[in-house]
């Protein structure tokens, strides 16, 4: 017999398909080796048990009205390319109006944007995708909705509830959100449920656009004090004497800027070069900022307020601040809590956790929410969930999420649905965009996570050849988030629209690439398909975000819904070599990659729902082959498989192996099985993988 050892093969081919690799062997003297031959058919019943789901960006998916925008009419025309990917549920990118193309600045939760369709279209997907038995999840966004007042770019303006909120202190939606003169007391004073005391994350506050507070009227004059350049100061004084106009003296580099992109330049002392004024006739909804350039706004040319300190005192002088800058009002602004350092968002207030359900704000979202599932839509995929609650320590976004999941439940099996997509309970994911460690105590609050930890740790593993930790990492987490739910569904997923292309990950390794989505489609948990990623879309989020949310191309030539993307797509890429078209003809691309291991998931009860174990030997103990990550799968019913793949770039060669390999079902890139007396061994080439029923 002879030992374990690995073997280098340099130039194996990555045949998809291909059984065979030959290479010279000797043969034992009883002739008794025989190979193994591997299935290239996949035996499928067509039910679908994976639970596959597919994120779909509604505005770059498929164009079905010409108007280069993403839409309902052209998901629905494309449900053939879901049920061959063996998808049975759709994640839908947000479908409300909104200010922005990727809809997360949600500006009514009851209407959907009409650039995608309109309700009858949508009622039209959903009926056309369950009776297919595909789901629709909804995005939701719970943590916050548009402060604008406006819609997609060159739409009407619209009132959101927002706009409502902040146009005076006494209308019904002032409590739907957080406004504050001075953020920094009333958290200390616990106004704020939603913040802790002591600021462990008090967010950004920015100030009401247009509220008449900031701003002044009237004839004024200036005074600057520059002795100290880096604390200059200004002085403000109601005047009485004829107003100025801005000096034209170009040696003078002082200038006031206020209203409507008025810039006024200051009058120099002439007996002291610090010293600097003007009077103007100020008209302005904002305030002021003093500028040192009439062309540049480089970091150091604006001066300004502190923060939490804007307000001037008329006669007082004010230091100024070049880093901060911020506006220098007349009055206290008021101002609205946004934490997403952007003052188009705005933060819904819902109060203490433990009472979430009646504030007016969740009664509101949560009616809305009803409006779509009454539609028939399956379930919600919740953004941001870790910052709906700003407090350190607690349990109050789980108790928040608790009470949210189960007011949707409510409405949800009140419901009439076809068999083909009706659950017991509703259907909910969390995105926690965090270590599983941070994930798993949000398990309290809903049945599903996406699992980002699944993706990082895959991704390692492809990129140093290393797999043998693989499979223990992943039941590590599974076991964290049992303590929480014994029925925790884990959302796996490579990469998303927040993240670099997974390929871009791979280093565009096509092999790691077909490799990462065997993984995915083997692995336990309830996978995620991200839009292009199963085409091999590359792209990072470095020049726009939007090189991350490429539209599909369908066909080699023809239009792509790239309409809601300002330009930002990558041409390279969407050439005809990564179109659906070219790669559903070619038997070994990745989509067919994708199209196969689906397939095998939905065939096996094993691996689409049954439990992952770490194989007895070949696992994070074994540091002969570190390059392997082997696990099984067992389902309910008892069936078996065993799941091996080889993450390095060179071959490995295992014997006598110790399963029972006489049934392989499946394989990527070159694997070889051969039975010598009643051992069996198996040859794994460059990132290859293997299933075998056991
Ligand atoms: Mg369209």
């Amino acid at each position: 017999m002879r030992n374990h050892q690995n073997i280098f093969l340099t130039a194996l081919a990555l045949l998809f398909f291909a059984v065979s690799c030959h290479k010279d062997k000797p043969v034992n003297g009883d002739g008794t080796e025989d190979k193994i031959t591997i299935p290239t058919e996949i035996a499928w019943d067509g039910t679908k048990r994976a639970d596959i789901t597919y994120q779909l960006l509604v505005y770059s998916f498929a164009d079905s009205d010409g108007d280069g925008i993403g839409d309902f009419k052209g998901i629905q025309a494309h449900l053939d390319y879901f049920d061959a990917l063996g998808v049975n549920a759709l994640w839908l990118s947000p479908v409300h109006p909104s200010a922005s193309y990727h809809g997360y600045d949600v500006a009514d939760y009851y209407a959907l944007n009409p650039k995608f369709g309109t309700e009858a279209d949508f009622q039209g997907l959903i009926d056309a995708a369950h009776a297919r038995g595909i789901k629709i999840y909804m995005d939701y966004v719970l943590n916050h909705m548009s402060a604008k007042g406006h819609v997609w770019p060159g739409d009407a303006a619209v009132d959101t509830w927002f706009t409502k909120a902040s146009a005076s202190a006494d209308n019904a939606y002032r409590d739907y959100f957080l406004f504050s003169a001075n953020p920094a007391a009333d958290i200390a004073a616990g106004k704020f449920p939603m913040i802790e005391r002591g600021g462990y994350d008090s967010g950004q506050w920015f100030a009401v656009p247009g509220g008449p507070e900031l701003g002044a009227k009237g004839r004024y004059h200036f005074h600057l004090d520059w002795t100290s350049p880096s604390a200059p100061k200004v002085t403000v004084t109601e005047a009485a004497g004829p107003a100025q106009v801005s000096n034209p003296s170009e040696s003078v580099q002082k200038y006031l800027y206020f209203g409507a992109e008025k810039l006024f330049r200051f009058y120099q002392d002439p007996s002291n070069s610090n010293l600097f004024d003007i009077t103007v006739d100020l008209d302005t909804d904002w305030g002021f900022l003093i500028r040192t350039s009439s062309t540049s706004w480089d970091a150091g040319t604006k001066w300004g307020a502190s923060s939490g300190s804007q307000q001037i005192t008329l006669g007082t002088a004010k230091t100024l601040n070049n880093e901060e800058a911020k506006d220098i009002t007349f009055g206290q602004p008021e101002l609205f809590h946004s934490h997403f350092w952007t003052d188009w968002f705005a933060d819904l207030n819902y109060g203490a956790a433990s009472s979430a359900a009646s504030s007016p704000a969740f009664k509101d979202v949560a009616a809305s929410a009803d409006k779509w599932l009454r539609m028939g839509v399956d379930g919600f995929r919740l953004d941001a969930v870790k910052h709906i609650y700003h407090n350190a320590s607690g349990d109050e976004n789980p108790t928040f999420l608790k009470t949210w999941y189960d007011r949707c439940n409510q409405t949800y099996r009140s419901v009439s649905r076809p068999a083909s997509v009706v659950l017991n309970d509703i259907y909910m994911v969390g995105e926690q965009f965090a270590e599983a460690s941070e994930v798993a105590p949000y398990y309290k609050g809903l049945p599903a996570f996406f699992e980002f930890s699944f993706w990082w740790r895959l991704k390692d593993a492809l990129n140093s050849g290393k797999g043998n930790r693989f499979a223990k990492d992943i039941l590590g987490y599974q076991a964290m988030y049992r303590t929480y739910r014994a029925d925790a569904i884990e959302a796996t997923k490579l990469s998303n629209h927040d993240e670099d292309r997974a390929a871009s990950d791979l280093g565009r390794n096509v092999a790691k690439i077909k490799q990462a989505a065997a993984v995915l489609l083997t692995a336990s948990g309830a996978p995620y398909i991200y839009q292009g990623e199963e085409l091999g879309y590359w792209g990072t989020k470095a020049k726009g975000d939007e090189y991350v949310r490429a539209p599909i191309k369908w066909v080699n030539s023809g239009k792509i819904a790239d309409g809601a993307l300002s330009g930002k797509v990558d041409p390279a890429m969407l050439t005809a070599d990564i179109s659906v078209e070219t790669q559903t003809a070619d038997k070994s691309s990745l989509l067919s990659v994708y199209r196969y291991f689906a397939t095998l998931r939905n065939a096996y009860p094993a691996l689409a729902q049954g439990a992952m174990s770490e194989h007895a030997i070949y696992n994070s103990t074994n540091t002969m082959y570190p390059s392997l990550a082997c696990w099984y799968r067992t389902a309910t019913d008892g069936s078996k498989m065993l799941v091996a793949h080889n993450f390095s770039v060179s071959s490995v060669l295992l014997l006598p192996f110790a399963d029972n390999l006489s049934k392989p079902v499946a394989q990527l890139g070159s694997v070889i099985v051969e039975k010598e007396s009643d051992a069996f061994q198996l040859t794994l080439g460059p990132n290859s993988s293997v299933v075998f029923a056991l």
